[in-house]
């Protein structure tokens, strides 16, 4: 189910879960402003998931609130992550869905990394 992002950060979600060491993820990348980690369900040969360690609910969130510092961690965690993973060539798709429309499910921001293959066309076309 899609979340509403402007709701107060949940620390029972799972990617909380996931940074507080209670559940088990296939790390790819830990600094001190994020983590990388595989997706459980990939939709690509490469599908990573980069998340900052702070309480942001979605992007909306993360770039409203986080610090400067924070934000410039993060983005070089994603370019670094899909760099180790061999995608910077040939390329790769980057994604974060946000609130209902974006069909954001968990409520910690996340951006997917996806590669290893031609991704197609952006979006599904407006029916
Ligand atoms: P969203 O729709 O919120 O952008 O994507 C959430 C993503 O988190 C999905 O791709 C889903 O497969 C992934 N996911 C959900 N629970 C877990 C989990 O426990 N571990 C991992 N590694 N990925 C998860």
């Amino acid at each position: 189910m899609p979340i509403d992002a402007t709701q107060p950060y949940d620390p029972a979600n799972i990617f909380a879960k996931i940074l507080r060491g209670e559940v088990p993820c296939d790390k790819v990348h830990d600094d001190a402003l994020a983590l990388a980690f595989r997706d459980i369900n990939p939709q690509a040969p490469t599908h990573i998931l980069v998340i900052p360690k702070g309480d942001y609910v979605s992007w909306d969130d993360f770039s409203a609130r986080a610090s400067d510092a924070e934000i410039a961690g993060f983005i070089r965690a994603v370019g670094e992550v899909a760099r180790a993973a061999g995608l910077a060539e040939p390329g790769y798709r980057l994604l974060a869905n946000v609130g209902a429309h974006g069909h954001q499910e968990v409520p910690h921001l996340h951006v997917h990394i996806f590669g290893g293959r031609p991704l197609g066309p952006m979006l599904e076309p407006d029916r």
